[in-house]
């Protein structure tokens, strides 16, 4: 079961796709003159920009193509090293192997996104940039991050995949950094099936992105091929199906967000007070409202009610924890370890271990997620309720949550 964004296709997404198809225009390059060509990718990427507050947003095909997108256009490359937390998923990590860069992990924190102060003991002269992860819809603490960051000379990527439409401090999500990823997957808050994009204020870095999400073409949206290409491409571009989902769906999102963040509160509200656990600690009432996280005071505990309710810690949410994922357990950045393109990753000796964060691991171990609205049992989120369930199964989800506790704390 998938995101809120998924529960909710209907009529305006088959309406925009069906606009599309009737024109028979699928590409995203297009003339406004040809009637054929409705500009849904472009329309979704200025909608999308502006809802962001940021200058630039460009659709790609994932939310791991905009991160390497990201890495490559800000110019990390072989030696450098970027800083991203030991709770992400696995795609913030193969992004910096895809650049030829090395990922150094940092903890976190009870928010269960970067611990501000290990990612400052983990700056070392060969640091390029830090990528934030916005974990669960909840937003990393970013006054600290970008000062941090700031201080050092480090560029900042947010990775805003699982945080669409979350804000810090009355601004968006995406716009703190020197760019943002986001994804379209069927997990996040809005989906198109698979997609993503990424936002940037900086022009520049907004032409070497769009230069290579094509074959190195300047951002010209009717694609003409102008002026000298400098850029080798990869091609991340969508198409007009895609891209007339998306743009639905962004239309969507305050609405979305709304209802996550009024359920959120109802089921909080249910469970506050009550002993052996406290909530995840939310660095912003901007977040998504996605998922309710109880961290329980001892592992036993949040052990024994997760056999009561039927699921998991976030520990065991397999590729979303460092310590799971055997891509890169147990090597070595300069001997065996390559990149996924078999080349070398040339940099300083970082041996990827199953216990090197051992204030992440003491904290997903007594972590459990409840799903608001990302149902999503590799979350460990496979309990709780989605977008569309009414008050009384709320209450229903409350009144089990309430029942487990009260057996585990008697
Ligand atoms: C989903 C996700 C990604 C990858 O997005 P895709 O669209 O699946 O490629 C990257 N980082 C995080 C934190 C994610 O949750």
């Amino acid at each position: 079961m998938p995101g809120p964004g998924a529960f909710w296709i209907g009529e305006e997404e088959i309406n925009e796709v069906v606009d599309v198809l009737k024109g028979g225009h699928l590409s995203r390059y297009g003339s406004y003159d040809d009637p054929n060509f409705k500009h849904k990718v472009i329309s979704f990427e200025e909608e999308f920009a502006k809802f962001s507050e940021v200058k630039h947003c460009l659709a790609v095909s994932g939310g791991t193509s905009a991160l390497i997108n990201c890495l490559v256009s800000m110019g990390v490359g072989p030696g450098d090293e970027v800083i991203v937390p030991g709770y992400t998923f696995v795609a913030t990590m193969s992004a910096v192997l895809f650049a030829k860069a090395v990922p150094i992990l940092a903890e976190i924190d009870e928010s269960l996104t970067m611990d501000p102060d290990d990612f400052e003991r983990k700056i070392t002269p060969r640091t390029k940039a830090v990528i934030p992860v916005h974990m669960l819809g909840n937003p990393c603490d970013m006054d600290r991050i970008m000062e941090i960051a700031d201080r050092h000379g480090i560029m900042v990527l947010e990775d805003s995949c699982q945080a669409c439409g979350a804000s810090y401090k009355g601004r968006p999500v995406g716009s703190f950094g020197k760019m943002s990823a986001f994804s379209l997957n069927i997990f996040k808050t809005i989906t198109a099936g698979d997609g993503g994009m990424l936002t940037t204020n900086d022009d520049e870095l907004f032409k070497r992105a769009f230069a290579f999400h094509d074959q190195g073409h300047l951002p010209y949206r009717a694609g003409a091929e102008i002026g000298g290409r400098t850029i080798i491409g990869m091609n991340q571009r969508v198409n007009e199906v895609s891209g007339a989902v998306a743009l639905a769906q962004v239309r969507k999102l305050p609405r979305i967000l709304d209802v996550l963040r009024k359920n959120k509160a109802q089921l909080k509200s249910r469970l506050g007070g009550l002993p052996g656990f406290r909530f995840r600690r939310i660095n912003d009432e901007g977040e998504c409202g996605t998922i309710l996280t109880l961290i329980f005071d001892t592992e036993e505990l949040a052990e024994r009610f997760c056999k009561e309710v039927g699921t998991k810690v976030v520990y065991e949410s397999g590729w979303h924890v460092y310590a799971h994922m055997e891509q890169i357990l147990n090597k070595c950045t300069t001997s065996s370890f390559k990149c996924p393109y078999e080349c070398p990753v040339y940099g300083r000796d970082v041996r990827y271990r199953n216990d090197m964060l051992p204030q992440t691991d003491a904290i997903l171990k007594r972590s459990v997620n409840i799903s608001v609205g990302v149902v999503d049992g590799a979350l460990a989120a496979g309990f709780g309720i989605n977008i569309n369930s009414f008050e009384e199964e709320i209450d229903e989800a409350a009144d089990q949550v309430v029942r487990a506790l009260r057996k585990i704390m008697a």
